[in-house]
């Protein structure tokens, strides 16, 4: 009896791991494919400066709807794609999709919207990353200093000194670099002596904190305190309530972004939202 069990669970277990194993092919078939004909589509959230109270930019999301799948959000299939190697595809489809639009919209619209782009540790960390940039404006002709790109915070995690090459190679070039969720990695205040960024993004976890009884007003205060002691500008996430935008108001925040404002739009939605309040 004991044999047959054992017998059994071999099976079952094989069944799991060939299961597992199509569901991960079908997946990498399924995005490969989106990529390639040109199914991932870019949702872009406002930046709002707080000291003028108008849109001064925007971060460029990833979104993937797959007729079968349905909505895959980028929390499950970025981290996939660093897993099975797309990811620098994506990244260069991203980058090359936003600065077209970037570029696009300022004409258009005769504005300097900066256009926030997130690029994967991996993909940085690559050494052709800064040619690769260089075409991208060259070909969709963005000003790089309309241009921003945001890394997060576990990209220091392993940091190299080429890293911190490239970075100040993009910077050279007169792009933003940006610190993506501060403050939920495994930052280390050094880092941040060693990291030639322009900008803090405060994770919306701390933002999330923002409530009278608590410490997050202290740990807010803080944090924008020591962005500013190192000449770092601050983008506070997630704002989704007055108190929160009142609280980072009142300590000084420079740029804010959230469901308050705005939430991630298609490219006509956010088309709408520049045409009204340039004609407000
Ligand atoms: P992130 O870069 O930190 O982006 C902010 C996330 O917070 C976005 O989620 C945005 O939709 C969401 N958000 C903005 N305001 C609010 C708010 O007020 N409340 C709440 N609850 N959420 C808010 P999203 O679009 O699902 O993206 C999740 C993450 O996926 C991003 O975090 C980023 O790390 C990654 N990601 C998205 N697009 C790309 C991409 O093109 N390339 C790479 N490498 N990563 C991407
Ligand atoms: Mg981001
Ligand atoms: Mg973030
Ligand atoms: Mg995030």
């Amino acid at each position: 009896a004991a044999k047959s069990t054992r017998g059994n669970q071999y099976r079952l277990y094989r069944d799991n791991m060939d299961e597992a194993n199509d569901k991960w092919l079908l997946l990498e078939t399924k995005l490969h494919q989106a990529l390639k004909q040109d199914r991932l589509e870019l949702h872009y959230q406002p930046k709002i400066d707080l000291k003028t109270d108008t849109v001064i930019g925007m971060e460029a999301l990833l979104r993937w709807y797959d007729p079968e799948l349905g909505h895959i959000p980028p929390d499950r299939f970025i981290p996939f794609a660093e897993e099975c190697g797309l990811i620098n595809d994506i990244g260069v489809w991203v980058l090359h999709k936003a600065c077209a639009q970037a570029r696009f919209w300022n004409e258009a619209h005769n504005l300097t919207l900066r256009v926030a782009v997130n690029i994967s540790p991996i993909h940085i960390s690559t050494s052709s990353f800064v040619d690769m940039v260089c075409e991208v404006i060259a070909e969709t002709g963005i000003d790089p200093h309309l241009l921003e790109i945001e890394i997060t915070e576990m990209s220091m995690l392993d940091y190299t000194e080429d890293l911190i090459d490239t970075i100040k190679q993009l910077r050279a070039l007169g792009i933003t670099i940006s610190l993506d969720d501060f403050g939920t990695g495994y930052s280390s205040l050094n880092y941040l002596k060693k990291f030639p960024v322009d900008v803090l993004k405060i994770d919306r976890a701390f933002v999330r904190d923002i409530v009278p009884e608590k410490s997050g007003i202290a740990m807010i205060s803080a944090m924008i305190s020591l962005a500013h002691a190192l000449n770092l500008q601050v983008v506070a996430e997630g704002v989704e309530e007055e108190a929160e935008l009142n609280v980072l108001r009142e300590h000084g925040c420079e740029y804010v972004q959230g469901y308050y404002f705005s939430k991630p739009l298609s490219v006509d939605d956010f088309t709408d939202l520049i045409v009204n309040s340039v004609t407000k």
